[in-house]
């Protein structure tokens, strides 16, 4: 649109300056047409006068009219000037003497006018134009000569409107001419306006109009006529209408084929410009869409290197949601998408359909990643992707993180064996994985939750699958473990537990029990185990069996033990030099770098000699990281503290343990002591692990004595350190000191002594 606006306006300008030198060059012309014409009217009258002259000469020289002059014969000489009038062509034809009457033939004189013609001959005038009765006239004199001046014959044709038009026949249409001697012409301009060096323009009835006038030789020298050339440049100008017209035409073609040529222009640009926008607007709304090349030009180009905009983007958009929808080490499904894609199960789970979700674990993956490090660790969960895969391949399968994965199986129809499905995942861990250094068997458990019954949101199922995980790993891992309702309860009372168990940190709700540890050769106490009790506010006494457990697996094992320490210390400080306090530790506590120090602030703290302290661990410890458990136990035992393994004979028994790490003491489990009575080989095993502990300089303590039977066959088995309810129960720290000192009085008989313990512990 605006192309055209300007081209217009180009246009238009061209026209007005074509046309205005177009009337420019035709004025030119009539300037110059006027000019030579003028010059023409002048030397037409001049000839005009000079053929009057010479009839006029001719009259004055014949003797005839000489004759009738000389005798004043009137009608004579008014005869011969009539035929001298018709003779030269003029109108009017005067006699004027020196002296006498002027006569005249064609006009009348007035005497004014006679006056006027006499000074003029008298003044030497031979020819001019002079005014008679408010007309012009051209004339011309000739003197009488007789053979002095005695008079002049003047001879004059009118300048009258006819005699203009017959002149201007020799000029150019549209000139005229007339004799003004002042005055105002037609148009308003006055003769003085156009009296100038070039012709004056005026605008009369629309047409350009010149008028230019030019002096006059005049008879009378009073007046000053001038011949006024009249140009009207109408039909002038008519003439170039064709090359105005055609530069019009030609313009309005331009004009067309411009605007044509910028429509097609704009149409090639703007259509696929906005098609453009629009896509591009798309783009930054969300929709992907392309837009289609129709040319090879600029615009084409910029279509094509938008389409490849949109492609790089789209790409990058799929690899971003990739990587955020999944597993980077295993590619598989993470656990948003899987939440996602479970969501969407849901909603299209027709009634009678069922929905499994499996989330299992790798038993001991944490093993594999201490031992052999994270490299195979993260070797291993691909091997077990790629198996889920090969498996499993047509379920949704997903690393929810660490060594979780989670299966989605959807569309079930009633009557499935979903044991089945269980089994399948089981099966994939059946045969080892042979990965680049390293062949590893593993195994895995699983907990199951199925849609509708066990959960209708994806966060419930999972919530539900996992706390059937976790049955299953207590249920002695490498199994499969429906949820049941009761599951989500023990997980509430769980997290019931753990918010009352900082609560008693808070609250001081632990306190410790005391058991004596007892030496048959010294027939004395020679230290206590300190073991923790929960004052639950609630639910009264709580045995650490059922709080500890869920310390060790929320972290609040850390400021529990940590309070256990100091308080144990503290008591120790104000009981003789030769009791020990022993204390218990959870081989959750070896994983923190900072135990050595916890402990050495707690005997600090309480001026305790590390000797004095005996730290009861059990073999479990040394299950996850046998390097970096020997290495505390080393600086612990460094500092002077004595070491015990608990419950020696319960785990794995592993007599490797008893090698990499020299305990100075070792706790036989009660089960076997339970079982002395009954069980020839408990006795054989205790004689061993006795006969063991001599040869490696380790000193032996029996749990869970509960009667003379069990102590008489323990000292016959070579084990003298007791500890268990013959003696006494754990007691309350008011008890200690009595038991101390009771328990010293060497005479004394062990039934007495058990007496003694028993009323002790009658009071706690
Ligand atoms: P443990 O270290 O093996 O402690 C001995 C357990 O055997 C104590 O149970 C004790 O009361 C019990 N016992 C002692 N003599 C007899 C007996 O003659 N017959 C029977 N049936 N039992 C006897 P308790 O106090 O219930 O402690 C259970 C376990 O809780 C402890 O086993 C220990 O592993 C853990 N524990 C206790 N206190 C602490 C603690 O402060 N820290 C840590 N980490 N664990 C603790
Ligand atoms: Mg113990
Ligand atoms: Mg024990």
């Amino acid at each position: 649109m605006w192309y055209a606006v300007v081209i217009a306006a180009t246009f238009g300008a061209f026209i007005v300056v074509a046309t205005g030198g177009v009337e420019r060059y035709a004025k030119g012309v009539a300037t110059g047409e006027m000019a030579a014409n003028g010059a023409t009217f002048d030397k037409i009258l001049e000839l005009e006068a000079t053929q009057m002259r010479t009839s006029a000469d001719v009259l004055a020289a014949d003797f005839g009219f000489r004759e009738a002059f000389a005798i004043a014969d009137e009608p004579t000489i008014a005869s011969a000037l009539d035929s001298l009038r018709q003779r030269a062509g003029a109108s009017v034809a005067i006699m004027i003497p020196l002296q006498g009457d002027i006569i005249s033939t064609g006009t009348t004189l007035l005497p004014a006018e006679h006056d006027a013609l006499w000074s003029a001959v008298d003044s030497g005038a031979d020819r001019g134009v002079f005014q008679v009765g408010g007309r012009y006239y051209n004339a011309a004199a000739a003197p009488i000569m007789i053979p002095d001046l005695a008079g002049w014959l003047v001879l004059a044709r009118p300048l009258d409107r006819a005699a203009m038009r017959q002149m201007a026949k020799l000029a150019p249409e549209g000139m005229s001419a007339s004799i003004r001697a002042g005055g105002t012409l037609a148009g308003g301009v006055s003769l003085a306006q156009a009296s100038g060096k070039s012709p004056v323009t005026v605008e009369i009835k629309g047409e350009p109009t010149l008028y230019w006038s030019r002096r006059l030789a005049s008879f009378d020298q009073k007046s000053s006529p001038r011949l006024v050339l009249r140009y009207a440049l109408g039909p002038a100008l008519e003439q170039y209408a064709p090359i105005k017209y055609l530069l019009i035409a030609l313009s309005g073609l331009g004009l067309l084929i411009s605007t044509a040529i910028g429509a097609f222009v704009a149409r090639g640009i703007t259509r696929p410009i906005a098609t453009l926008e629009r896509a591009a607007r798309a783009i930054s709304d969300g929709s992907r869409g392309k837009v289609a090349i129709t040319s090879s030009d600029e615009v084409g180009r910029l279509a094509s290197s938008f389409n490849s905009m949109v492609d790089s983007i789209t790409e990058r958009e799929e690899r971003i949601t990739h990587i955020a929808l999944h597993d980077e080490l295993t590619g598989l499904p993470n656990r948003k998408l899987f939440g996602e894609q479970l969501e969407f199960a849901l909603a299209r789970r027709a009634r009678d359909e069922r929905i499994v979700v499996m989330y299992f674990d790798l038993d001991n993956f944490k093993a594999v990643n201490d031992t052999l490090g994270h490299p195979v660790g993260d070797e291993l969960l691909k091997a077990v992707a790629d198996r889920l895969r090969e498996t499993v391949g047509g379920a949704l399968i997903s690393r929810q993180g660490g060594d979780e994965f989670a299966i989605l199986v959807d569309q079930i129809k009633p009557g499935a064996n979903l044991a089945l499905l269980a089994d399948q995942v089981i099966s994939v861990f059946h045969t080892p994985f042979l990965l680049s250094d390293h062949t590893l068997e593993t195994s895995s458990s699983i907990g199951i939750a199925v849609a509708p019954g066990d959960g209708s949101c994806p966060d419930e199922l999972i919530k539900n699958a996992d706390l059937a995980l976790y049955r299953a790993k207590n249920e002695g891992r490498n199994c499969s473990c429906f949820f049941e309702q009761t599951m989500d309860l023990e997980a509430r009372k769980r997290h019931q537990m753990e918010i009352d168990m900082r609560e008693a940190v808070r609250e001081g709700q632990f306190h410790l029990n005391y058991q004596p540890l007892f030496s048959l050769d010294k027939n004395r106490v020679v230290g206590f185990e300190a073991l923790i009790r929960w004052q639950h506010p609630k639910h009264g006494l709580v045995s650490p069996a059922d709080f500890i457990p869920l310390a060790e697996d929320t972290g609040m094992i850390l400021p529990i033990s940590e309070w256990v320490i100091n308080e144990a210390c503290q008591r120790a400080r104000h009981w003789p030099e030769d009791v020990r306090i022993a204390v218990n530790l959870s081989p959750v506590l070896f994983k923190n770098a900072s135990l050595p120090l916890m402990v050495m602030q707690a005997l600090n703290a309480a001026g305790l000699s590390p000797n004095r302290l005996e730290l009861e661990v059990t073999e479990s410890l040394f299950i996850d990281n046998v390097e970096r458990t020997t290495t505390m136990l080393n600086a612990l035992r460094e500092c002077g503290i004595r070491i015990a393994l608990d419950d020696f004979g319960t785990g794995y028994s592993s007599l490797n343990y008893l090698r990499s790490f020299p305990f100075d003491k070792i706790k036989i489990d009660k089960s076997f002591v339970n079982d002395l009575a009954t069980d020839q080989s408990a006795r054989a095993i205790i004689g061993a692990i006795t006969t063991l502990a001599g040869a490696l300089g380790m000193e032996t303590i029996a749990e869970g004595v509960e009667d003379c039977d069990q102590l008489e066959a323990l000292r016959s088995q070579g084990c003298t350190n007791i500890q268990g309810y013959f003696f006494s129960r754990p007691v309350a720290i008011e008890l200690v000191d009595a038991l101390i000192a009771d328990m010293r009085y060497e005479q004394q008989e062990p039934r007495a002594q058990v007496a003694a313990a028993e009323a002790a512990r009658r009071v706690a």
